[in-house]
């Protein structure tokens, strides 16, 4: 078992009772540190899923449905502060499942707290508007949930996808079935606990754990399913679209990046440096906002080229409760897709390689930190997402071929320009094809309040901030006669 669990893992949250799935079928979670089994989690399937869709609707009908905003919001703020009180808790959890290091592991908790309180707060903040039409008439606008919302969680965020997509549906009044991972699913089993303890009602979050192939494709394809967001590969992204579409619902895909960091000659680079490597480094590269790519100026490419490779020689992996800078990838098939990633690039320089703690196991799944340098920026290393603690540096010399080598992937989720001249910062900002744009600086903090999403293959609709709000409720226009 593992350590500091707290519930019973082999069971599914369907209308406020935990059940066992109906098929009786369980799924063993590994240990990606050790390769060890954890526990055994519920397989669900298409027969649970419907009986989440309908608690959901019963719940809809019932207490939720007719909830006040700023109940609801009331709600999710006292989630909001019961994760920071298990914050250690919610990061062992995370740390032994994903493999995550415990402090990057502890900031997802927080930053799942951050998201019940941002959202918990602008529950009863969304308002309709009224419009000057014909005389006789007075129109206005309502925001109304769209019912039931199925959530497709990937296993590399856990804590913060949920909190961005299951915290906003709920804010905006929304009855929500959540599919985490099979490869981690504790916090999200936590979490359902955690709003239960929180006066959630039953039936508004139901959390039904197994296969994407099974108990995800029967969410995205349940005609009870109102709206479906979605994070994960882009092939399953595009079958989830294909589902959700034979229902006409609406989706929100956030399906990953290539995204760059661009370094010009006049930038501060000792504050660049930081950046880009974490960012290329956190959560041993699982996420989808990673900058896998550096573009740098000729000028000063063998400074940065030097400055990377000095700070990769400095990185240990190892197991993630020794909470080093890099942990293990989240399985062993992950390992493969990376180190078939890394064989592509047996034709490029290879600048600077992490080190294998002590510690790290050979039946744990992990990855050396991989720096490429002079990337030709149509390599398939400078393209494609490798999902793996593996960055390309690419040389530029000009403005122009900064911006076609940033757009010259399918992508486009984050981006960020590292240079001291205002003009240029205003003109690539708009240059770059990018959900986001960073200057002089790389994600923000995370930035809940700041809204994500993709553009390209990155995906579409938009998360965080009031967007998600918006993206969690429809729009209905009243327009009233009176003479
Ligand atoms: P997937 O996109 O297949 O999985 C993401 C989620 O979708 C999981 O919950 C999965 O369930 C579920 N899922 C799988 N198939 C279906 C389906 N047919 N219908 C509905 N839901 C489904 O990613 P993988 O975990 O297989 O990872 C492969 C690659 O995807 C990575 O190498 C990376 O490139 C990318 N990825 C991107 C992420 C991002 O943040 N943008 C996150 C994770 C992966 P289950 O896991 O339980 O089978």
């Amino acid at each position: 078992m593992p350590q500091g669990l707290w519930f019973d893992p082999e069971l599914c949250l369907i209308g406020g009772s935990w059940c066992a799935p109906v098929g009786g079928r369980t799924l063993a979670l590994i240990n990606p540190s050790d390769g060890s089994v954890l526990c055994n989690i519920a397989r669900g399937e298409a027969a649970d899923i419907d009986a989440a869709v309908g608690a959901a609707q019963n719940a809809l009908q019932g207490d939720w449905g007719r909830m006040s905003a700023l109940e609801r919001g009331r709600i999710l703020t006292r989630m909001g502060q019961l994760v920071l009180e298990r914050v250690d808790d919610l990061a062992l959890l995370e740390a032994q499942d994903v493999g995550k290091p415990l402090t990057q592991a502890r900031a997802d908790a927080v930053a799942l707290a951050r998201y019940l309180e941002f959202y918990g707060g602008a529950a009863d903040k969304v308002h309709g508007q009224t419009i000057p039409y014909l005389e006789g008439y007075t129109v206005y606008t309502l925001r109304e949930p769209h019912g039931v919302t199925g959530h497709i969680v990937p296993w590399n965020y856990p804590m913060q996808i949920i909190g961005r997509s299951v915290g906003a549906a709920l804010a905006m009044g929304n009855a929500a079935v959540l599919k985490p991972a099979e490869e981690a699913c504790l916090t999200a089993l936590a979490f359902a606990h955690i709003a239960q303890d929180a006066g959630l009602p039953d039936g508004a979050l139901n959390v039904v754990p197994g296969i994407g192939a099974e108990a995800g494709a029967a969410l995205t394809a349940h005609p009870g399913v109102q709206h479906v967001s979605f994070t994960g590969s882009v092939a399953t992204g595009a079958l989830v679209q294909q589902a959700a579409g034979r229902n006409v619902v609406p989706v929100t895909l956030e399906l990953g990046g290539k995204s760059p960091q661009l370094v010009f000659d006049d930038a501060d680079l000792d504050a660049a440096l930081p950046f880009l490597v974490n960012a290329g480094i956190q959560n041993a590269g699982q996420t989808c906002s990673a900058s896998s790519r550096i573009l740098v100026q000729r000028d000063v490419y063998d400074n940065i080229r030097h400055r990377m490779s000095e700070a990769y020689g400095a990185l240990t992996v190892g197991p993630a409760l020794s909470d080093l800078r890099v942990g293990p990838v989240i399985s062993q098939r992950q390992k493969d897709i990376i180190q078939g990633f890394l064989g592509k690039g047996a034709d490029l320089e290879v600048a600077a390689q992490g080190v294998l703690g002590d510690e790290a196991v050979n039946t744990g799944a992990y990855v050396l930190p991989t720096l490429f340098a002079g990337v030709p920026a149509d390599h398939p290393l400078a393209r494609d997402e490798i999902f793996g603690p593996v960055q390309v540096i690419i040389p530029f010399d000009t403005e122009e071929d900064a911006i076609r080598i940033a757009n010259s992937t399918d992508y486009g989720l984050v981006a960020s320009i590292w240079t001291g001249n205002g003009a240029r910062q205003m003109r690539l900002a708009k240059a770059i094809r990018s959900g986001q744009v960073f200057i002089n600086n790389y994600g923000a903090g995370g930035g809940v309040e700041l809204p994500f999403g993709g553009v390209g293959k990155s995906g579409h609709g938009r998360e965080k901030g009031f967007e998600a709000l918006y993206g969690f409720s429809q729009l209905k226009t009243v327009a009233a006669y009176h003479g």
